[in-house]
């Protein structure tokens, strides 16, 4: 840090994404990417634009707007996009948060969280999950502020139900609840539906995770049009250019190849069921996921132990350095064949 820093730099604690390695090839499952390539058709509308890289990107991105308003039974007005979900995240706290509104979410949830409120000066308020690390909606009824509920939540994979967000919703009148369902596609419940019903609803997903676009960065949020307003004042005083052409593009061929997104996420919920029943062979515990990665400890093993033995061995999982969860990991999902290696090795440490 230089002198030059002002307050606000100087305090923030910056969020440190997953380890993406160069150094060797390593069976990657530790920061929940796609194992599977983008869509053919999204590659190929993407060179088509190519050729008008010379010129700036729409900056309403009207015609990609459409079609994820058209995907999610919204009005183009209703949605917002952002170059990836993290910068709608941001954008969101940024435009509801306040001195006297903190961010509120769980001790145990997405790390970007408290930093972006930190970022924006905002307070973090932290409430613990439950013992077996599921959010209890009824422990928010007394707090205020943005409330954030990542649904299914990382990194625990657990998720509530389209009827407990209608009620925890329908308890806050006052306060904006922002879903944050980066995972929602692999077997929980989008709350999208109920966006129609409160006005103080933010639905935030990501092209990152099913979409295989992790690399692109796009994400979309979709809520009441006035909130949709507020992160539009946001996002045309940072960069209306938010979202880059080529983007654009993938994403406009990634909603028009459904069949393919629609695939891959049933393969990743079959390679979940198999790696969960084979890990609790091996004598895991772990939680009920419903995202494309587990949360898993082991009685005979410390999280951090395990998490560097298979690291020495080429396979990379997440561990979090954190209260609570030291003795866990997080273990994302690949493709079969990437899930026999890890639990080839894990059988050899064990
Ligand atoms: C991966 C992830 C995101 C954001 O991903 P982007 O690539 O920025 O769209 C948001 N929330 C959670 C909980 C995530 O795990």
């Amino acid at each position: 840090m230089s002198r030059y820093a002002n307050k606000l730099t100087a305090s923030i604690i910056p969020y440190t994404p997953g380890e993406q390695p160069r150094d060797q090839q390593y069976v990657k499952l530790n920061t929940n990417e796609s194992p599977f390539p983008p869509s053919a058709r999204a590659m190929e509308y993407m060179a088509e634009h190519m050729r008008s890289l010379n010129l700036y990107p729409d900056p309403t991105a009207e015609e990609l707007r459409r079609a994820i308003a058209m995907h999610c039974q919204a009005l183009k007005e209703e949605v917002v996009l952002g170059n990836g979900s993290d910068e709608l995240l941001y954008f969101a706290f940024r435009a509801f948060g306040d001195t006297d509104r903190p961010i509120v979410s769980a001790d145990i949830t997405y790390g970007c969280y408290p930093v972006f409120a930190a970022a924006n000066g905002i307070p973090y308020e932290r409430v613990p999950l439950d013992e077996g690390f599921g959010i209890r909606p009824e422990d928010y009824d007394d707090r205020h502020g943005v409330i954030v509920i990542a649904n299914p939540n990382a990194p625990t994979g657990r998720a509530l139900t389209m009827a407990e967000i209608d009620r925890l919703a329908g308890a806050h009148p006052d306060d904006v609840i922002v879903v944050d369902e980066a995972y929602v596609d692999f077997g929980a419940q989008s709350v999208l539906p109920l966006t129609k019903k409160y006005d103080n609803l933010l639905v935030v997903q990501t092209f990152s995770k099913s979409r295989s676009m992790a690399g692109a960065r796009l994400g979309f949020a979709v809520g009441d049009r006035r909130l949709i307003e507020d992160m539009e004042r946001v996002r045309n005083s940072f960069n209306p250019y938010n979202i880059n052409s080529m983007t654009m593009s993938l994403g406009l061929g990634t909603l028009a190849d459904r069949n393919y997104t629609h695939a891959n996420c049933l393969t990743t919920i079959k390679n979940r069921n198999y790696t969960v029943t084979e890990l609790m062979k091996l004598g895991f515990k772990v939680l009920d996921s419903k995202a494309n990665f587990v949360f898993a400890s082991h009685p005979k093993i410390g999280g951090r132990e395990l998490y560097l033995a298979l690291k020495e061995r080429g396979v990379l999982i997440r561990h979090f350095d954190q209260e609570r969860i030291r003795d866990y990991n997080r273990i994302s999902i690949g493709t079969k064949e990437q899930m026999d290696i890890l639990l080839e090795k894990i059988g050899e440490i064990l």
